[in-house]
């Protein structure tokens, strides 16, 4: 068993939308982060307007879970005035922290704003010396890049205090620390201004130059091949491992990913944290994690690609899909489901809790009836509100599964 410590940790987990924070907010984050319309690696007009901001700092803040904004694109000269912009018009929100890469982001952020900033992964701090360069320059926080060792680690941690971050559960790529010309080069979309269009992750054929149209396979798997796809990223075991070694937070990735995964993910990931700072033993619960963690879509898991760039980590590898996010209970008093999959009477599914005081809520479902104007119908339609009857109550937040 582990002894109990009184490191603090922080579990940062990703919010793509209001909803998303809020699930994050609600299964276990000790902070959030998100990016605005602009100049953030997922750069889209479905991210944070500025009044959305707003809002999402302050229901995080009520929380008491800390908010880090991203800024973490590369700038061109042309982007310089508009960030300057930018910046002025969300100079006023109280962020925790604000996330860069460019060091002339980090010049401008500093020009207009005082606050922690905190060093994107995409600038590869591999080493002590990069990471002390880096907190000369006034970076709070350093993202590691995800090439870095877990002796690379302790070893910058015995000769710095600034706090380290890292990656722990979620999506790599083939580019090194995420930068990558291949998006662009393909489709026009720059993975560098937060535009990625994925063809590392498309799939591909064989095409004799003399035979134009004529496809031929090559076969990894029955769905396809995608040769330049990595495996996903999954330290759910290695958890105590890392905190000995100095790190400060841990990072899931996928602001894409859906509410259930952000939920999910986090109250795992939350849980092994507390489980190794509360003196607990994580053996007891590691078949547990892992199982809740094969329930969410992800890529086969891999611990190799952070350690060890193993050939194993870049072979084809399918996309695995377990589960179907059905809803989320909104209102406990009314029943009220929030629906993303068609829901049908006498369905059963697992509703799922946020894991307190090491308890695990979980509980096997089953639809009793649905009810729409007054009259019970056979089915909830996904993006609706409905008010659905489970054998069962339902607490507000329970996310709701169907195992497939
Ligand atoms: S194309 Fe693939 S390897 Fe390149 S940045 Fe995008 S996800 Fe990463």
């Amino acid at each position: 068993m582990a002894l109990k410590t009184d490191k603090n940790i922080e579990l940062v987990a990703p919010a793509g939308n209001l909803e998303k924070l809020k699930a994050a907010v609600h299964y276990g984050a000790h902070a959030v982060y998100f990016g605005g319309q602009q100049f953030n690696l997922r750069a889209t007009t479905k991210n944070f307007s500025i009044p959305e901001i707003e809002q999402a700092v302050e229901y995080a803040h009520t929380h008491k879970v800390r908010v880090i904004f991203l800024l973490n694109a590369f700038l061109h000269e042309s982007d310089i005035p508009l960030v300057t912009k930018y910046l002025q018009h969300i100079q006023h929100i109280p962020f925790d922290a604000i996330m860069i890469s460019d060091p002339g982001m980090a010049l401008l952020v500093q020009e207009h704003i005082n606050i922690p900033l905190h060093l994107s992964t995409q600038m590869s701090t591999l080493n002590h010396l990069a990471v002390s360069f880096w907190a000369k320059q006034g970076i709070s926080r350093i993202v590691l890049a995800r090439e870095t060792t877990l002796e690379e680690i302790q070893h910058i941690r015995q000769h710095t205090d600034i706090e380290l971050e890292i990656f722990c559960h979620g999506a790599l790529c083939i580019s090194y620390s995420g930068r990558c010309l291949l998006s662009r080069y393909l489709s026009g979309r720059d993975a560098n201004q937060g535009n990625c269009s994925h063809p590392c992750r498309w799939k591909y054929s064989l095409v004799e130059e003399k035979r134009p149209g004529n496809y031929l396979d090559i076969v990894e798997y029955a769905h396809g091949t995608e040769i330049l796809s990595s495996k996903d990223l999954c330290l759910i075991n290695k958890i105590p491992d890392y905190i000995n070694a100095g790190v400060n937070a841990f990072k899931i990735e996928g602001r894409m990913k859906s509410l259930y995964y952000t939920a999910n993910v986090t109250r795992i990931y939350r849980h092994a944290i507390d489980t190794f700072l509360q003196g607990g033993d994580s053996n007891q619960y590691s078949d547990f994690w892992r199982k809740e963690l094969e329930l969410v879509s992800h890529r086969p898991y891999t611990e190799d690609l952070f350690n060890e760039f193993t050939h194993q980590s870049f072979d084809g590898v399918p996309y695995i899909k377990k589960t179907l996010f059905m809803g989320y209970c909104i209102d406990s008093t009314h029943n009220l489901v929030k629906v993303f999959n068609p829901i049908y009477k006498g369905d059963s599914f697992d509703a799922i809790y946020p894991i307190a005081n090491n308890h695990i809520y979980d509980v096997s479902v089953k639809v009793i009836d649905i009810i729409a104007d007054n009259t019970s119908v056979q089915m909830a339609q996904p993006n609706t509100v409905a008010t659905i009857i489970f054998d069962k109550p339902l607490q507000q937040w329970a996310i709701l599964r169907k195992q497939l």
